[in-house]
């Protein structure tokens, strides 16, 4: 039974699975992952629908600029670059339903998956819903990504080039972040609240021998630094 809101923009509004016959492939998230796995599935002649909670390109429609996608020698919008990846997947078929979904029971076959609104039944069921990086908490977090905070060094580290830079955190993202960013930057600084790394052993030697690289130990962020929209500074308090 379909209840709300569904938001399938093709032409039938039944909710897809509710009735008798399953979906072929039922593709939760609809990030670059999940609209080429919807893609592939609609190309190869199966019943395609995805399932997104919040507006399909995911992480990919909140990037302003991206360098290292394939095929755009001058870079490309990430919006805008998800939008084409929906509309193609459009093109093969795909249906998109705009409803989060809340549990799969894959005890069950067709499995069935609920939503707020609906319980769909699907024969296949492909998990792209991504990951989200563990952000800081502070103050102007928000308004500075992709204004000088990041949570990715290969995808941004570029932007940075020359500059100094700072990397949050002992683990092994942490550590082989600030290893690939000391070839680029000018100077990183790795602030661990820690007196030592939660990284694997073979980290510690690399990053003690980078001569661009000071180590914070003992140290927390506790206030990002604006200057005209762009992030400045961090002010960090030693423990
Ligand atoms: C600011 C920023 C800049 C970036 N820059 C670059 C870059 O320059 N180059 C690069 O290569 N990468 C970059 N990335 C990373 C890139 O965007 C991600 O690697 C990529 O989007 C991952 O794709 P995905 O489909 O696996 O997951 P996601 O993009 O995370 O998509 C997952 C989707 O699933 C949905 N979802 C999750 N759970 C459910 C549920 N239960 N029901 C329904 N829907 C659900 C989410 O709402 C989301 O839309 C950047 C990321 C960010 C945030």
């Amino acid at each position: 039974m379909t209840e709300e809101p569904n938001n399938d923009t093709s032409a039938a509004c039944k909710a897809p699975g509710a009735q008798e016959k399953a979906i072929d492939v039922a593709v939760i998230g609809a990030g670059p992952a999940g609209l080429t796995a919807g893609l592939y599935a609609a190309r190869a002649g199966l019943e395609a629908v995805v399932f997104e909670r919040i507006a399909p390109g995911g992480q990919l429609a909140q990037t302003e600029h991206m360098e290292n996608y394939p095929g755009f020698p001058d870079g490309t919008n990430g919006f805008e670059l998800a939008f084409s990846m929906k509309q193609q997947a459009d093109r093969f078929g795909v249906r998109n339903v705009g409803e989060e979904v809340l549990s799969v029971d894959f005890t069950q076959n067709p499995k069935v998956l609920k939503t707020a609104f609906n319980e769909y039944r699907a024969n296949s069921v492909i998990i792209a819903t991504g990951a989200r990086p563990r952000k800081l908490g502070l103050e102007l977090e928000e308004e500075l990504q992709g204004r000088g905070v990041s949570y990715c060094a290969t995808c941004d580290g570029n932007f940075f080039r020359d500059k100094t830079v700072m990397v949050v955190g002992g683990g092994n993202t942490a550590a082989g972040d600030a290893i690939y960013l000391s070839r680029i930057c000018k100077k990183v600084y790795l602030v661990h609240r820690r007196d030592k790394l939660r990284a694997t052993a073979i980290y510690h030697k690399r990053l003690e021998d980078l001569p661009n690289l000071e180590f914070v130990w003992n140290a927390v962020p506790r206030k990002l630094v604006a200057d005209e929209g762009a992030l400045a500074g961090v002010r960090v308090e030693m423990l």
